[in-house]
């Protein structure tokens, strides 16, 4: 039986999800990191002993992946995401950050490894499917295990995903969110990249 907990950290800017995947007694996961990490973040990592086995980002938009290079300064980690998403990241247009007031301008400078469509990635046993999902931005993924999934922006709790950026593409997004449904067992948990995890299917607008 598997014993990982996942936590939530809410980053200050439209409620950014962070997650935590403590997997045993000293190693985590994180999935997203919108802000730079707050003392009570890196507090609760420092206080818990944590090493990072690695930070995945479920997209480029700035909300997601604002803390990134930050947390650098404090800890060393492999870093993934898609490869439009590692592109798009390094662009402050594309990550929005340009356009958005309460961000500073910036660009993501950590290296990436690159996840591809249905690759298996494997953190200290905790184990994660990739699912390339482009429509909210071009380089969505989203991340299945075993009784769960982060989807980042791609799916939502109760509220329809935002297809209006420039870069987003309503056709791929149907098709994405096909593959989705496609997927999901009645026992699958969503983990939003805002608000709360949900198990209710009814909620996905
Ligand atoms: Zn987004």
């Amino acid at each position: 039986m598997t014993t990982f907990k996942i936590f939530r950290f809410v980053n200050p800017y439209k409620n950014a999800n962070t997650y935590v995947v403590q997997i045993d007694e000293h190693d985590v996961l994180i999935i997203d990191l919108g802000n730079y990490p707050t003392t009570e973040f890196v507090n609760w990592l420092k206080h818990h002993n944590k090493n990072i086995v690695g930070l995945i980002l479920t997209h480029e938009h700035a909300d997601h992946c604002y803390g990134v290079d930050a947390l650098k300064d404090y800890y060393d980690f492999n870093l993934y995401c898609s490869e439009a998403c590692a592109i798009n990241m390094r662009d402050p247009k594309q990550n929005y950050s340009r356009y958005i007031e309460e961000f500073e301008t910036f660009a993501v400078k950590s290296k990436a490894i690159i996840v591809k469509d249905n690759d298996m990635l494997n953190f200290s046993g905790f184990q994660l499917r990739v699912m390339e999902t482009p429509g909210h931005s071009p380089g969505s993924i989203c991340l299945f295990f075993e009784n769960g999934v982060f989807t980042g922006d791609t799916i939502l709790n109760n509220v329809k995903t935002p297809l209006s950026f420039p870069h987003s593409n309503k056709l791929d997004y149907k098709k994405s969110k096909k593959i989705i449904m496609e997927n999901l067992q009645s026992h699958t948990t969503i983990y939003p990249g805002h608000d709360a995890s949900f198990l209710d299917n009814s909620f996905i607008k």
